[in-house]
Parts: structure tokens; sequence; C-alpha cells
């Protein structure tokens, strides 16, 4: 920071502690990453200030040669990498992506089936609680109460039963791969759009570590900052026959001017996904999950489906006779930073929860492998067992700092 703190010393200050807090706290909350510094650099360019209302060679500013050149770049890259036909990067956020399909080839009133929230659905599926549920009439699926597992079989037959214009498959909190070629199965028989929404695993495709939607979906929408690794924003992917709809309901549809120096931090996250170093971070990441959830099983968790096969990992504290606000606080006051979440079926309120969703991302973007994550688990294993004694969290907040130190986040990338 070079001018900051002489123009306004007070947001330096809190910048600067936000600095220490990311290297002095294990983040393990699935959602999250640790961008490289060229996302910041490109975040932070001179494009934050340009104006640059349509798309390249179709502006309704002057002065966007290079804002063309830059959202071409960014396009190509994305297209390129995920192997899709059209891709368009404007949406400011995941949310508005899905917002913008929605809209896109849907009315207002049409029906359209999701995952529920409360078995690791998005609040944007048509949540009672967002604008979503307002507009179009939603229908949810879950898991099978036995396995844990996506119940196609309650797909096909709510579809059956339903006929939604729309199915929506994805998820911010399933530990397991969805079998997209089902779900485009069950779309074809009732005639619906498929939307996938890859929001929290779009690393893991990129990198060819688990299946791509992109075959299978009319449409597919994602967020760049998860696994992906880079900065904030939303992405929608989807087949030719459908970009002009995309094109205008981003805008001038939902949207104006787009954040050309999120875009710009966009390409960069585009170009470094195609990398061997990101494909190498995306296995260690799951494999990082897979150690989690053995190490909480050995610990006497259960775990949610039994274990992982992406990035986070599911744990049920009714096994520590717990519930999650409480895991949470006691892991935060350690400097392990978690979120509680729903598990399903959960009998308790989602301020409450039984569970706490894990993420292996972050820590695996700070070198940390297997034999740190078993180090974590003993960690968090001793704040939750010690939840109500202060000398007993004091030494594991000790520890924490101790592991964070020895896997700076960004002060060795100078
Ligand atoms: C995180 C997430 C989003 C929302 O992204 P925002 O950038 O916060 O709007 C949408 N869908 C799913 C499945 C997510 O996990």
């Amino acid at each position: 920071m070079h001018y900051l703190p002489e123009h306004d010393p007070e947001v330096a200050e809190i910048v600067r502690l936000e600095e220490s807090r990311i290297e002095d706290t294990l983040d393990l909350i699935a959602a999250e990453n640790h961008a490289p510094r060229s996302v910041f650099e490109a975040q932070g360019s001179i494009f934050s200030t340009k104006a640059a209302e349509g798309y390249p060679g179709r502006r309704f500013h002057a002065g966007c040669r290079n804002a063309d050149a830059l959202e071409e770049l960014a396009n190509e890259r994305a297209r390129h990498l995920f192997g899709a036909d059209y891709a368009n990067l404007q949406p400011h956020s995941g949310v508005s992506a899905n917002l913008a399909v929605y809209f896109a080839v849907l009315d207002v009133g049409s029906r359209i089936i999701s995952m529920k929230l409360s078995h690791g659905g998005h609040l944007s599926h048509g949540d009672a609680s967002s604008i979503t549920s307002k507009c179009f009439d939603f229908r949810h699926y879950g898991v099978d109460l036995e396995t844990e597992r996506i119940d196609y079989g309650e797909v096909s037959a709510l579809a059956d039963d339903f006929k939604p214009h729309m199915i929506v498959a994805g998820a911010s909190s399933y530990p397991r791969l969805i079998d997209y070629e089902r779900m485009a199965g069950i779309a074809q028989n009732v005639s619906a759009y498929l939307l996938v929404d890859m929001a929290h695993i779009a690393g893991l495709v990129a990198a060819g570590e688990i299946p791509s939607p992109v075959p299978h979906a009319d449409f597919v929408t994602f967020t760049t900052y998860k696994t992906l690794q880079g900065g904030r924003g939303g992405v929608i992917l989807c087949r030719q026959e459908h970009c002009q709809k995309i094109r205008r309901t981003i805008f001038p549809g939902a949207q104006g001017t787009p954040s050309l120096n999120m875009l710009a931090a966009k390409a960069v996250c585009f170009k470094l996904a195609m990398k061997p170093e990101f494909r190498a971070l995306q296995k260690k990441t799951m494999e990082n999950a897979a150690a989690f959830a053995d190490a909480f099983v050995e610990k006497g968790y259960r775990v949610v489906t039994g274990g992982t096969e992406n990035h986070l990992v599911m744990v049920d504290l009714r096994s520590k006779d717990l519930t999650g606000d409480i895991a949470e606080e006691a892991l935060e006051s350690v400097g392990i930073i978690v979120n509680r979440n729903v598990i399903p079926g959960d009998p308790q309120k989602p301020e409450v929860t039984s569970g706490i969703r894990v993420g292996s991302p972050a820590i695996s973007s700070r070198g940390m492998g297997q034999k740190e994550v078993g180090q974590i688990v003993e960690l968090m294993d001793q704040a939750i067992v010690n939840h109500r004694n202060p000398d007993a969290l004091e030494q594991v907040s000790a520890g924490v700092v101790d592991l964070c130190r020895s896997f700076p986040v960004y002060i060795s990338q100078g």
C-alpha cells in the first residue's frame, strides 16, 4: 500500500488487520480461497474506473479499445478452459448469473425444480427468503436421508409431476459428485432446460479433476473466487443457441457497465487455471478434503455421506453432542474459521445447526498437505472438546498460529 495509509489511515489500518488475520488463521470456509497477488493487481488496476456498457465492438461508451481487447481475451480463455460455446463474464456475482439465466429463458411464474437449501442447495435456487422464489414457482428435491446422496428417483418423479420449465443442479454443501448426464436425461424427458450451478467446484472442473457439466447442460453458472482461486464475480456459459438471450438479459436487462477490473481479474484467473501448477493444486485440494474426512472419522465424528468426492466435508456434530453454532464460535476463538451448516434432516434451526462445513481449498493454496490436515483436525477436536476451557483453548490458539506461520499465504510471495 502506497497511497492508502496517507489518504485514509483508518481504512489502511483495517486492511492491515485483515492481512494479519488471513496470515494467522486457518481458513476452512469451503466457499473461500486465497487468490494470487496477480489477481489483486488486476482487480486494483486502472480498469476500475472505465464505463463500458455493452459488449466488445458494440459499446455505448467511447474509449473502449482496451476494454474490448480485455473482454475478448478473457472470453476466449473462459471458452477454451471450459470447452464452452459461449461465455458471458459480466455478471457481478454468482447470484446475478443465476438470475440472468432464469430471466433469459423463463417468464415470471415459470416452474423450476432445484435442490433444497437444507439439503445443500443455494439461496438463489428458490429459497423462500430469496427474491428468486418471488419471481418463479420453485419445487425442491433433496437427498435420500439414508444415503445422504441426491435421490434421482425423486428428481425424476418431481419432474414428471410438476413439469418444470427448468431444472437446476448444483449445490453449496454437497460433498458428492452430481450425475449431470442423468439430470440432463430427466430434463429432456420433460422438455426443461438444465442449469448447472457449479459455483463451488469450478476449479476442480477446470482442472479436470471431476466431471464437467458443460457437455450436458444448457447453461452453466459459477463464481470465480471459490475453488477457482480468482477474484469475486460470476460467469455464465451456455450453448450457442441461447447466447443472444443471455447477452441481452445481462445488458441492458439486468446490469449496466461491467466491472472491467473484475473482468481483468477473471482473465488472469483463467490463464493461471490452465497451468499444470493449478491442476496440481486442485488435485491436492481433493486429497486434503479426503484426508479431513478420514481424520474426523478417526476421531469419532460422523461425516455426512461417509466421505467426500470434492473439496468439502460436512461434519455431523451430534456425534459429539454439540451444535454448529457453538463449534463455530469455539473454533473462531482459536483462529480456525469454519461455518456452521445444516445437514440433511437437521433437527436444529439454521442459526444453530448440527453441522459444520469444512473446506480444503484455502489451506491447500497456502501449501498445506495431508500431514497438516491431521494436525488441523487434532487442533479442531481439542477446541471442540474443550470449548468451555479457556486455558485449553489458549493452547490450541498457539498451535494454530505456529502452523500458520510455517505456511505463509502472501508474505513469502513479496
Ligand atoms: C456461492 C454460491 C453462489 C453465489 O455466489 P455470490 O457470488 O455470492 O453471488 C451461487 N450458487 C452457489 C451454488 C454457490 O455456492
